[in-house]
């Protein structure tokens, strides 16, 4: 049973104590997070830390032996114990999905202008058929590509231009969340950054928030307000992109950006080596860094570090006060 807790400053997302498990395994950890009215937030993070789980968790896509501990918030209402049709009505009206691959994800044998207006008329149901012929065009037109590209086929598009069009679906629904999957991974630098903006700035100025998840701390960096690091399940530390970057806290998020060309470089082909927690390690009562952490000490042997706020951010380390 869904409740409301619904209040005028209700964060879009809130998770708050989140943990996820696939049967007997954990794979997400007590996570905390929120995205607000007008928000960007990247869950930034290598592979393997837990990223694609929370997205599915947060679309209701879990796999069926899935169980979801915690809150789970969309704006005010609880979806931790939501069933199938509760997220069915959330999806596409009111979060939107950017998927990461456009040649994986589109349809081959489906024009641009017929899925647009597929999600349209599924959606929007409060407009006319002529509404929708000039919100598909409009829907195009924001994502800088001209109605010639309605006509179009999937295979006829770049990779650029298919993100395009993939952002263009998401925001056809007019959702008041956007999740994003990746969705530079497949493109240049200068594409990329182009095809963030193009998703944030929009996003921002219709009080829409933004969940991008990523691997690509520079790209993301770029456009996110605040950062969420993700390693081994757990958030390590979420705070404001500036303060994160340039005086980074949790030992982990210190190698990681300390492994990162500056950020008006070229950015790495992948994300640098971090330290990450097996299987044994997220079940253990000990911090998962523990094993490959410098600052080591007897109290990260016995005991997990919870999030906590340490200056303006949250951070999971037991010693973070002696090494912020
Ligand atoms: S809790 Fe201990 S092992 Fe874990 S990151 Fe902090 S100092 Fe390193």
């Amino acid at each position: 049973m869904i409740g409301w807790t619904m209040l005028s400053d209700t964060p879009i997302l809130r998770l708050e104590g989140l943990s996820l498990d696939y049967g007997a395994r954990r794979i997400l950890s007590d996570l905390q997070l929120t995205v607000g009215a007008g928000e960007v937030v990247a869950v930034v993070g290598p592979s393997g830390a837990g990223k694609s789980a929370l997205l599915r968790a947060l679309l209701g896509l879990s796999p069926a032996d899935a169980r979801v501990h915690g809150t789970l918030q969309f704006e005010g209402r609880d979806y931790a114990a939501a069933e199938d049709k509760d997220f069915r009505r959330l999806r596409g009206r009111r979060i939107g999905y950017v998927p990461q691959d456009a040649q994986a994800s589109l349809p081959a044998h489906r024009r641009v202008g017929g899925l647009l207006k597929e999600v349209l008329v599924t959606h929007r149901t409060e407009c006319s058929r002529a509404d929708h012929d000039q919100l598909a065009e409009a829907l195009l037109q924001s994502v800088g590509l001209d109605a010639s590209y309605l006509s179009r086929y999937p295979h006829a598009l770049s990779g650029g231009q298919g993100q395009r069009v993939l952002v263009a679906l998401a925001l056809a629904g007019a959702p008041k969340l956007i999740l994003a999957d990746e969705p530079t991974s497949a493109l240049d630098p200068v594409a990329a950054a182009a095809l963030l903006t193009l998703l944030a700035q929009p996003a921002r100025a219709a009080g829409r928030g933004v969940l991008l998840i990523s691997h690509d701390l520079v790209a993301t960096a770029r456009v996110a307000d605040r950062i969420a690091v993700l390693a081994g399940g757990r958030l390590i530390e979420v705070g404001p992109t500036a303060q994160l970057l340039q005086h980074p806290a949790h030992p982990t998020v210190q190698a990681l950006i300390a492994a990162h060309p500056p950020l008006t470089g070229e950015r790495p082909a992948r994300w640098p080596v971090a330290p990450r927690a097996g299987p044994a390690e997220r079940e253990a009562k000990a911090c998962a860094f523990a094993h490959a952490c410098p600052q080591v000490t007897a109290r990260c042997r016995s005991e997990v570090p919870p999030l906590r706020p340490v200056e303006g951010r949250l951070v999971a380390c037991h010693h973070v006060e002696s090494s912020a």
